[in-house]
């Protein structure tokens, strides 16, 4: 048996420990953790929805009307009215022919891998892509190559060295990076992939309903079509404020996600109330465009400022901003220091990101004031990481 006490020891004296906060109320900018008032730069909720008061009032009208647990998986009769149009809203949204929920994220990529590929097939990933998309390796037995992030020549050297396989090739990545912020260069990914007949897919958990004219995420911002990226996952969670994530593309591919994706089929259906407060965000999204125009000044008035002062950022227009550290120890002192100082913002440390690319994990939403940016800067700027 393992010794988990020396082994968490150790943990603890590398500052790799991992520990939780207690949040007292809604996810804001302005919280209360563990009894006491903080500013949290470090949500997901990039357009504050998930306060958001119509979508409140969209969840408690859906438990209303569809109770509180949907009881049954989807192929059973836990697919209420309320996920069908969920369904349908968002594949519009995203201009596909279908899209079908599932209850995470994390899900979604293990379900689609594993429904696409079997052992000895080959799935291509960017080395930086997210822990979720990595383990769907596993679960498909798919031997799993990881390409330079960001880099279309080696994918291509990647896809050549398989040219004549008969084997089924996926390629996946982050559409935007949860820990650079920085966006995949997806048009060349796009070609290499046509070009060696593979699938392409795109997790857009940090580009849906951020980027883009009409917030559907990084494929509207760089004019990518459904041919070009055949399997776009989207999240719930993050900008849309709400829960579950889904998977949107062509009719045939939906439906064989409903026969075989064991982790769509052989889980519960997330609460109808959910789907309807994810519907009702879909709806705040267009009808608020400023939430996005004002997250966007947000980034720019940050980047800015810490380009002034001197702080080390990294190449990234979206909301998350990283703040470059480099080593894990120093990582975590800033972060307490901040902490002391009324900021919430991670330390993220290795394994998450490479050995010495340690970083304060800063991310920014429309439901910041202006003010609370400013200040933020100015203690950045008296810290000095
Ligand atoms: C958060 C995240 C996921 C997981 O989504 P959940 O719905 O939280 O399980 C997947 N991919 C990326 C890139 C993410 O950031």
């Amino acid at each position: 048996m393992r010794d988990l006490a020396a082994e968490l020891a150790r943990r603890r004296a590398g500052d790799r420990y991992r520990t939780r906060r207690v949040l007292e109320g809604p996810q804001a900018p302005r919280q209360t953790v563990d009894g006491r008032p903080l500013l949290a730069f470090c949500s997901n909720d990039y357009l504050g929805l998930a306060h958001h008061p119509r979508l409140v009032t969209a969840l408690k009208r859906g438990a209303d009307r569809y109770g509180v647990g949907a009881g049954a998986a989807h192929l059973v009769n836990g697919h209420s009215r309320a996920h069908h149009a969920l369904e349908e809203e968002l594949a519009a949204f995203t201009g596909r022919e279908r899209a079908l929920l599932f209850s995470t994220g994390y899900m979604a990529n293990l379900g689609v891998a594993q429904a696409l590929l079997g052992r000895r097939d080959h799935l291509l990933q960017d080395r930086l892509n997210h822990a979720s998309l990595i383990d769907a390796a596993a679960a498909c037995g798919a031997r799993l190559r990881r390409y330079r992030h960001g880099d279309e020549g080696d994918l291509a050297r990647r896809l050549g060295a398989l040219e004549g396989d008969e084997r089924e090739i996926l390629v996946s990545t982050d559409g935007v990076f949860s820990m650079d912020g920085d966006l995949a260069p997806l048009p060349a990914l796009a070609a290499h992939a046509a070009a060696a007949g593979a699938w392409l897919m795109v997790d857009d958990a940090h580009g849906l309903g951020v980027l883009g004219a009409t917030g559907a995420g990084s494929l509207e911002h760089l004019g990518l079509d459904a041919r070009q990226v055949p399997i776009l996952m989207g999240t719930l969670g993050k900008a849309l404020g709400t829960a579950g994530a889904f998977v949107a593309g062509s009719e045939a591919l939906i439906e064989t996600l409903i026969q075989s994706a064991r982790t769509y089929i052989y889980t519960t259906a997330m609460p109808a109330a959910v789907a309807e407060a994810a519907r009702e965000a879909l709806r705040v999204v267009a009808d608020e465009p400023g939430r996005r125009h004002r997250l966007q000044a947000h980034v720019r008035r940050f980047r800015a400022g810490a380009a002034q002062l001197g702080l080390a950022l990294m190449p990234s227009r979206t909301p998350i901003q990283p703040v470059l550290v480099g080593e894990a120890g120093r990582a975590v002192e800033l972060s307490r220091r901040l902490l002391e100082a009324g900021f919430l913002v991670p330390a993220i440390r290795p394994p998450t990101v490479p050995e010495g690319g340690a970083r304060l994990r800063v991310t920014l939403s429309a439901a910041h004031h202006e003010d609370e940016v400013d200040r933020l800067l100015e203690v950045l700027g008296e810290l000095h990481p």
